[in-house]
C-alpha cells in the first residue's frame, strides 16, 4: 500500500483489524460477495489456544483433514476427589487444530478469494471531514507507517480489541478471565494416564477455583493449562500442579503463553455508523467451556453479513444484524452455560455432584450432541426430561454420590 493508493477516495469498502479465526472468516466472505476488503494482520506470535474445535465447524468452514492434529474419541472428567468418569463421544470427535497453522491457512483462504492482506499493527481510528473512517496503521515489515479508509471496519482484535476502545469509547468492554496453557512434548500415549485420542478435563479448586485444567493432545505436542477470574490465584502454578497431578511434569516443554477470554458478550457490536465488532473483541466465547473458535467464526460470518447489507442499502442500522441474529442463534446456549459455570465451578462440593452427573449417558449424549452439532437436541424430549429431574435432584443435593457403573 503506498501513499499515494492512501490517498484515494475509499481505499476499501471495508477494512478488518485482527486477522484471528473471526477476521479472516470475515475477510474471507467480504471477498467471496465481490468487496474491496483488507485483512489487517497485526499477529506477532501464535495465539495461546487449546485448539480444540467441533465437527460442525470443520464441516460448515470446510477445514481441510491436514489441518486436525488429532481427533479426540473420548473426554475424561475429573473431580476434586481424583475420582474420574469416561466420557466415550459416539459418532463424532473433537478435532484438535494448532492455532500457527489454522489461521495462516483462514487467511491464506480470504487472500485466495481477493482480499488484500496488510502485516500492520492498528494504531489509531480517526474520521476525515468527508465522514469516512481513516485507521493509522505501523507496518510490522519495518516499512513505517500507513494509512487506510474504509467505509465499514470490522473489530476482530481479540478480547482486548484496540478498536473498540477508540472507536466505540461508550461500549463497556466484556469482563476477562485469563488463561495460561504450557505446549509440551506429547509422551508415548498407555491409554491411562496420557491418552492422543483423549482431553482430560480437571475440575479442582486448586487447580482453578472457577473455571477447569485441560490436558488437550495435539498429536507430537500436547496442551496443558488452566484459566481463572479470580485475581490472585495464580494459572502459572496452577498449571504446574495439573502438570504433576497428569503425570506431565519431567515432559520437556515446547513453550509457554497465556491470552485473556472474554466472559460474555458485549451489550452493543456496533457504533450505529460504520464499526462493528467480531469474535472476541465482540465478546463471545461460551462461557462454562472456554470455547471461542467456532464462535468466533460465525461471529466474523454474521458480521460480514452485517457490513454487506450496511453497504448494499447505504443504511448502517443494519450493522446492528450481527449480534442480533447471533444472540437468536447462540444467547440461550450462552445463558445456560454462565449458569452452569456460576453454580457447578463455585466449590469442590459442586465439582464432585457435577462428575457424578456426567457418568449419566443421558447428559453423556445430549452433551456430544450440543456440543459437535451446535444447536440443543430437540429429538429426544423424554432425555431432556430425565436430565431435567436428574439436574434438579443434584441441585438439591438429594442425588446419589457417586455412580458405580462408570467412575472409577
Ligand atoms: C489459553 C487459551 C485456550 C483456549 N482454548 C480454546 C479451545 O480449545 N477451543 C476454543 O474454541 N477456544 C479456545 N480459546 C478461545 C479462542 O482462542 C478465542 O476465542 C479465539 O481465538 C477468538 O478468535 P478471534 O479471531 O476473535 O480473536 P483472536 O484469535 O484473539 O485474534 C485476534 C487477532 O487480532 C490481532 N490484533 C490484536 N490487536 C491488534 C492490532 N492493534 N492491530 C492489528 N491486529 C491486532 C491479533 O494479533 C490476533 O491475530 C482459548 C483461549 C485461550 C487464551
Amino acid at each position: 500500500m503506498s501513499s499515494a493508493e492512501a490517498a484515494t477516495a475509499a481505499d476499501y469498502d471495508v477494512a478488518i483489524v485482527g486477522a484471528g479465526p473471526s477476521g479472516a472468516t470475515a475477510a474471507d466472505d467480504l471477498a467471496r460477495r465481490g468487496y474491496r476488503v483488507l485483512l489487517i494482520d497485526g499477529s506477532t506470535r501464535i495465539k495461546p489456544c487449546g485448539g480444540a474445535i467441533p465437527p460442525r465447524l470443520v464441516r460448515d468452514f470446510a477445514i481441510p483433514d491436514h489441518l486436525l492434529k488429532a481427533r479426540i474419541k473420548s473426554a475424561r472428567i475429573i473431580a476434586p476427589s481424583g475420582r474420574h468418569v469416561d466420557m466415550p463421544i459416539s459418532g463424532g470427535y473433537v478435532g484438535m487444530v494448532d492455532r500457527d497453522e489454522f489461521d495462516e491457512w483462514l487467511r491464506q483462504r480470504a487472500v485466495g478469494n481477493g482480499a488484500t492482506r496488510v502485516r500492520a499493527s492498528f494504531r489509531e481510528f480517526t474520521r476525515d471531514a468527508d465522514g469516512v473512517a481513516r485507521l493509522r496503521l505501523t507496518r510490522l515489515d519495518d516499512q513505517g507507517a500507513t494509512e487506510v479508509r474504509a467505509r465499514v471496519i470490522i473489530g476482530a482484535d481479540g478480547a482486548s480489541s484496540p478498536l473498540a476502545r477508540q472507536a466505540m469509547p461508550d461500549s463497556a468492554p466484556p469482563p476477562l478471565v485469563y488463561a495460561y496453557h504450557e505446549i509440551l512434548q506429547s509422551p508415548p500415549s498407555n491409554g491411562e494416564s496420557y491418552d492422543g485420542e483423549r482431553c482430560d478435563v480437571y475440575y479442582q479448586g486448586g487447580l482453578s477455583p472457577d473455571f477447569y485444567g485441560w490436558v488437550f493432545p495435539h498429536g507430537e505436542k500436547l496442551s496443558v493449562g488452566t484459566g481463572t477470574a479470580r485475581k490472585g490465584f495464580s494459572i502459572r502454578a496452577g498449571t504446574t500442579a495439573l502438570r504433576a497431578v497428569a503425570g506431565l511434569d519431567t515432559v520437556a516443554t515446547v513453550r509457554t503463553e497465556g491470552a485473556p477470554i472474554p466472559m460474555r458478550p458485549r451489550k452493543r457490536w456496533d457504533n450505529g455508523r460504520d464499526v462493528v465488532l467480531a469474535g472476541d473483541a465482540a465478546g463471545v466465547v461460551a462461557p462454562a467451556s472456554g470455547e471461542g473458535i467456532y464462535y468466533a467464526m460465525i461471529g466474523g460470518q454474521h458480521a460480514a453479513l452485517a457490513a454487506h447489507e450496511c453497504l448494499a442499502s447505504g443504511d448502517a442500522r443494519a450493522l446492528a444484524g450481527a449480534r442480533k441474529r447471533f444472540m437468536r442463534e447462540h444467547g440461550r446456549v450462552f445463558w445456560i452455560l454462565g449458569i452452569m459455570q456460576r453454580f457447578w465451578y463455585s466449590s469442590d462440593a459442586r465439582r464432585e455432584r457435577f462428575v457424578t452427573m456426567c457418568a449419566d449417558p443421558d447428559v453423556q449424549r445430549l452433551t456430544w450432541e450440543a456440543y459437535m452439532n451446535k444447536r440443543l437436541v430437540r429429538a429426544r424430549p423424554m432425555a431432556h426430561v430425565r436430565i431435567f429431574f436428574k439436574d434438579l435432584a443434584h441441585l438439591l443435593g438429594i442425588g446419589p454420590a457417586r455412580s458405580p457403573d462408570r467412575s472409577s
